[in-house]
């Protein structure tokens, strides 16, 4: 999509700082961070959101994880723990219509959900 920031981000036409990246995702810090590491998983294809890629790729949503999982590793360790968030639709907080795993680790987080 040629008006979607990350999918610009995705082919390098916006800048962002990768922490990772293969032939299927891109793996970012995000831009306000919310934890010691704020780390943005995506697709490098577009879907509006989780659901979309779940639906049409479910192994891709496994590789998200996985990285995400990957990353918490290399930042925090193995042992730490770590959240993983989809926010899916405007009233959840989704304020760019490509997927995103909000990876966030790195001190302890709230134990609320909202
Ligand atoms: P969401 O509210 O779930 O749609 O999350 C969007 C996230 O993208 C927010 O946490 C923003 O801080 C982050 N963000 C927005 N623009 C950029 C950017 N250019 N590079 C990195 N992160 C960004
Ligand atoms: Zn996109």
């Amino acid at each position: 999509m040629t008006d979607c920031l990350f999918c610009k981000i995705a082919i390098g036409e916006i800048p962002a700082t990768v922490v990772r990246s293969d032939d299927r995702l891109m793996a970012f810090r995000d831009l306000n961070p919310q934890a010691p590491t704020h780390v943005l998983v995506i697709p490098r294809e577009h879907y509006a959101d989780a659901a979309e890629v779940a639906a049409a790729d479910p192994a891709l949503i496994g590789a998200m994880i996985t990285a995400a999982r990957m990353i918490a590793a290399e930042e925090v360790g193995e042992d730490s723990g770590y959240r993983l968030v989809f926010n899916t639709g405007s009233d959840a907080g989704q304020t760019i219509f490509h997927a995103h795993l909000h990876l966030l680790a790195g001190a302890r987080l709230a134990a609320g959900m909202v």
